[in-house]
C-alpha cells in the first residue's frame, strides 16, 4: 500500500463530477488500498477517490471511533442515495481536503445507499449518525461539492482564501 498525497482546496478537480466505475479492476482495488491506508494515516474517517487525484466514482469510510471497537474499512464503488429521512441533523464537518477547518453542516439524518463492493456485488445499507454524515459527505465529493459550499458565500471566501495561504506555505517549504 501506498499513501496517496491529498489535493488541498482550491483545485479543479476537486469541483469535478466523476463519471461511473464501468470496471472493477486491480488498478482500483489497488487505489482503494491505498485510499484507505491515506485515510487512516490521516487520520480521518473518510476519503473520496477525487481527494487523490483520482476520477474514480469511489469512496473510503471508517466511522468506528471507539478503540474498543474493531475497525469497519469500507469501499463503497458507485454509491447512490435510494432514501433520505425527512429529519435533519447538523454535525460539524471538517474534510481532509480544507485542513483544520469546521463549520455545522445540515443534512438528512438517514440515508440508505446501494453500491458496488470490490468484489463487484450490490450492497445497500441504512446509514445514521456520523456514518449517515460521513457518507453523504464523501458522495458529495464524487459529484464536485464540498461541504463548504452550504455555508454562506463570505464564510466560504474566508476559508478558501486561508486553504491558498496555505498552499502557497507548502509549496514554498517544498
Ligand atoms: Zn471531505
Amino acid at each position: 500500500m501506498t499513501l496517496r498525497p491529498i489535493l488541498i482546496h482550491p483545485d479543479p478537480r476537486l469541483k469535478a463530477k466523476t463519471p461511473p466505475v464501468t470496471e472493477i479492476t486491480d488498478d482500483l482495488r489497488k487505489l482503494a488500498d491505498d485510499m484507505l491506508q491515506t485515510m487512516y494515516e490521516a487520520p480521518g474517517i473518510g476519503l473520496a477517490a477525487p481527494q487523490v487525484a483520482s476520477d474514480a466514482r469511489m469512496l473510503v469510510m471508517d466511522c468506528v471511533k471507539d478503540e474498543h471497537i474493531p475497525p469497519r474499512p469500507m469501499v463503497l464503488i458507485n454509491p447512490e442515495v435510494t432514501f433520505t429521512s425527512e429529519r435533519m441533523n447538523t454535525y460539524e464537518e471538517g474534510c481532509l481536503s480544507i485542513p483544520d477547518q469546521y463549520a455545522d453542516v445540515e443534512r438528512p439524518a438517514e440515508v440508505t445507499v446501494r453500491w458496488l463492493g470490490l468484489d463487484g456485488s450490490e450492497q445497500e445499507e441504512h446509514f445514521t449518525g456520523l456514518w449517515a454524515t460521513c457518507v453523504q459527505h464523501e458522495i458529495d465529493h464524487l459529484n464536485g461539492k464540498l461541504f463548504i459550499d452550504y455555508l454562506k458565500p463570505l464564510k466560504r471566501q474566508m476559508i478558501t482564501r486561508k486553504m491558498q495561504k496555505l498552499k502557497r506555505e507548502r509549496a514554498r517549504a517544498l
